[in-house]
């Protein structure tokens, strides 16, 4: 209350000079504008965020399927090498890790799921909402349309000029344009001098060749040019999709391969064959442990004709082996839109690493996934925008000091 206070009363000063006048403008509500802005209005400064939308976060609001997957609970080596360019983020690590981020949400809640990945015990991002907006001033409906610098900021909307000493663009990537990230932040940061590594969708969904799979997951490996991930595998009308699709789709190659066998190796399976009663077809042997309608697909692909076991020869079973061990799809294509993270960015070179500060222009900060940095899913997106957007607002803070 005494800090809203004090806020309201510098307002009142600066409504003195005429132009609407803040410490610290934020454009964007997403996670990384939310704790940056968050954590400055606690601090007691005169902070504004400024949200194209009619609604706080929208996009975070659908993160993790409605759930919010916060963040992930690895050590900071793990989280660094699983981020591109996660090098970047190793000095805010240092000081913000997973242990940081657990205490920071203590009273939204939190729970561990597998592979580290923390949720909001009530599986409500809206708790995760409600808890980072705070008392924090925000103006909805207004979408930036430019911004400049003389003394001051002046940020542009389409209604209305606001001042202030600090910028943080928050504005996201290019992907889910539909929910307010539309890359305008680019052309805000190329105003000042800023360059952009080229985008790509990150994490996305694949178009791929017709397959007769649509509606079944399976749990699985997928690679191509020398990566692979592993987990859910979602066959959609047009392609993949699913986690383990997600995390490969920045290093796709002109084909994307199938493992419906990661738990055996070759010779495992033979012996697996081999125990199995001879009499039985093969087909029931592999229904035995994959989907039927994806036993079907890779019999007719691979043109292998149903026989009983003890028909089949040493070599037939290696090829069997094989089919199912690298089902092979063509890419067509991958989707910015429907991508739920845009790679590329800010390059990072023209940003300090322990405050996100432009190198370019003074008191002008970048935070979230408009940076050229971007993680696999579980957690590691939402972590880097509130790990970069704390870095900010503690920045700021520190600088307003020795003024
Ligand atoms: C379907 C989906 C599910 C996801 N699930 C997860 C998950 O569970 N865990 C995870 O870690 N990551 C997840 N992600 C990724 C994660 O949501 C993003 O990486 C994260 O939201 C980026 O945060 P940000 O604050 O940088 O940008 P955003 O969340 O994109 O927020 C940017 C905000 O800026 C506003 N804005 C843009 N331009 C302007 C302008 N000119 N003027 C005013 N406002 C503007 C936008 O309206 C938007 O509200 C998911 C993404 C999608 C699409």
């Amino acid at each position: 209350m005494k800090k809203q206070i004090e806020n309201n009363l510098l307002f009142l000063c600066y409504n003195f000079i005429g132009d609407i006048m803040y410490d610290v403008i934020v454009i964007g509500s997403g996670p990384a504008g939310l704790i940056c802005a968050r954590e400055l209005f606690l601090s007691g400064f005169r902070v504004l965020i400024l949200e194209k939308n009619d609604v706080v976060g929208k996009k975070l609001s659908i993160t993790g399927g409605g759930r919010c997957n916060l963040f992930n609970y690895k050590e900071k080596s793990e989280l660094v090498e699983k981020i591109h360019n996660g090098e970047f983020l190793r000095y805010g690590f240092v000081k913000y890790n997973s242990a940081f981020f657990w205490n920071y949400f203590s009273s939204v809640g939190l729970k561990k799921e597998e592979r580290d990945r923390v949720f909001p015990i009530s599986n409500k991002s809206k708790d995760v909402i409600d808890f980072l907006r705070d008392n924090v001033e925000i103006e909805l409906n207004s979408n930036v349309a430019s911004i400049e610098k003389n003394e001051s900021f002046s940020v542009f909307t389409e209604k209305e000029k606001y001042q202030s000493k600090y910028v943080v663009i928050a504005t996201g990537g290019l992907s889910y344009p539909q929910l307010g990230s539309d890359g305008a932040g680019y052309d805000f940061a190329k105003s000042f001098g800023h360059s952009i590594v080229n985008t790509y969708p990150a994490l996305s969904p694949l178009k791929t060749e017709k397959h007769d799979l649509a509606g079944i997951t399976v749990e699985g490996g997928v690679f191509s040019c020398d990566k692979k991930t592993f987990g859910s595998i979602l066959f959609t009308h047009d392609g993949l999709s699913g986690p383990a699709v997600y995390d490969i789709s920045a290093y796709v190659g002109d084909f994307v391969f199938i493992d419906f066998l990661v738990d055996m190796d070759e010779k495992l399976f033979l012996e697996k064959v081999t125990r199995y009663s001879q009499k039985k077809m093969i087909s029931s042997f592999m229904k035995e442990f994959i989907p039927n309608r994806i036993v079907d697909e890779v019999f007719l692909r691979n043109k292998i004709f149903d026989k009983k076991i003890a028909e089949i020869s040493k070599k037939d079973r290696a090829f069997l082996f094989e089919s199912f061990k690298s089902f092979k799809l063509m890419v067509k294509s991958k989707d910015i839109d429907r991508s739920i993270v845009t790679g590329g960015g800010i390059c990072l070179d023209e940003i300090c690493a322990d405050t996100m500060e432009s190198r370019k222009v003074d008191n002008l900060y970048f935070v979230g996934e408009i940076l050229d940095l971007h993680g696999p899913t579980g957690g590691y997106n939402i972590m880097i925008s509130l790990l970069t957007g704390i870095l900010a607002s503690k920045s700021i803070e520190k600088k307003s000091k020795l003024c």
